[in-house]
């Protein structure tokens, strides 16, 4: 069955998603007003910047944070400086630091018992700067958009060596890679880190997805081609398609896909693959800067390996099972696109 959807002169004017049934219609939303959101989100117009004592007390109390190691549980492995040379935060802090830091998180998101007796829930804090420099506001956390690609593709490997680890556990039949950024998007901590889960079943959206791409197979080429036609794709290169999603779960969602990698997983892409999967991902991520998000990369049986990513801030509501996507979705496409070139040139 073709992904249903409705253009009018080329324009999308809704599209069902074919895993959830969700249907998205694009509105246009420019004189609709968002105070009440945007309302939250004020702040000084020049604010002072945070003093050393107020740093101090709002990391003092941070598992993530240098200096508190023995607030997570017990360390699994570590990335030095050496291990990355991209890392940009070298300034005058000590050489043998910690870079990247992988522990059990304490609190498992699937109980052990589920998982032959072993937490697989893991935490890999992905730097040790809990701020930027010279934060102005307890929100100038560091993002994942300010590590640089070349330590973000680091990550990865870190995450490669996580599915290792987790898939020791035969009872692990399925791993996820998320990450939240920013209170918004519903992170607990927000010193910058990626959550890892083992799980004895497929992860039930993976396995909708896996059941959807049974029941019409080629399923993802179609989503793939479709976005293609829509105008929505931001990449196509070394077997990696970017797009900006009329079909996620939010109004600003985007997909990192590899259409021809089936039926495995992060941990057997070879390094080139795996450079062309976390370039496209971080390239959206550096567009989208500090902003709230999350991301989550699916792997496993009958699915093209793919990573979702949704920005948080903007207003959304979907109700019933609508969503209401901004008809300037296709000029924000374009101008992406224009900007990882831009970036890309640099
Ligand atoms: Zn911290
Ligand atoms: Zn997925």
């Amino acid at each position: 069955m073709p992904i249903e959807h409705e253009t009018r002169d080329g324009a999308l004017v809704w599209i069902r998603n074919p895993i959830t049934g969700v249907v998205s219609y694009v509105v246009d939303v420019r004189n609709k007003s968002f105070a009440f959101t945007l309302g939250l989100r004020d702040e000084p117009v020049e604010p002072p910047h945070l003093t050393d004592a107020q740093i101090h007390a709002a990391t003092k109390d941070c598992p993530f944070c240098p200096g508190n190691e023995h607030l997570s549980t017990a360390e699994l492995f570590r990335m030095s400086a050496a291990e990355i040379p991209e890392w940009t935060g070298k300034g005058n802090r000590p050489h043998d630091q910690w870079v990247v830091r992988v522990f059990n998180n304490l609190f498992p998101r699937i109980p052990a018992e589920l998982t032959a007796g072993r937490n697989e829930s893991y935490i890999v804090v992905e730097d040790p700067r809990h701020y930027v420099d010279s934060p102005r506001s307890h929100s100038d956390l560091l993002s994942t958009a300010m590590l640089g690609a070349g330590h973000f593709r680091r990550l990865l490997e870190a995450d490669v060596r996580v599915m290792r680890l987790a898939r020791e556990n035969h009872s692990i039949r399925a791993v996820v890679v998320r990450k939240n950024q920013g209170r918004e998007s519903g992170a607990s901590q927000p010193h910058p880190h990626q959550q890892i889960i083992g799980s004895p079943e497929p992860f039930p959206a993976v396995a909708a997805e896996a059941r959807a791409e049974r029941e019409t197979p080629g399923l993802f080429d179609e989503i793939a081609t479709l976005m293609e036609r829509l105008g929505l794709v931001i990449e196509n290169q070394g077997g990696v398609v970017s797009y900006a999603s009329p079909i996620g779960s939010f109004p600003r969602s985007y997909d990192v896909m590899m259409p021809e990698y089936r039926d495995a997983t992060l941990a057997d892409l070879s390094s080139d693959e795996l450079d062309c999967f976390a370039g496209a991902l971080y390239r959206i991520l550096r567009i989208l800067g500090p902003l709230p998000l999350d991301y989550e990369i699916h792997q496993g049986p009958g699915l093209p390996l793919h990573a979702h990513v949704n920005a948080r801030f903007y207003p959304y509501s979907n109700v019933a099972g609508t969503l209401n996507l901004p008809s300037t979705l296709l000029q924000r496409t374009a101008e992406i696109r224009t900007a990882i070139a831009r970036g890309n040139r640099r």
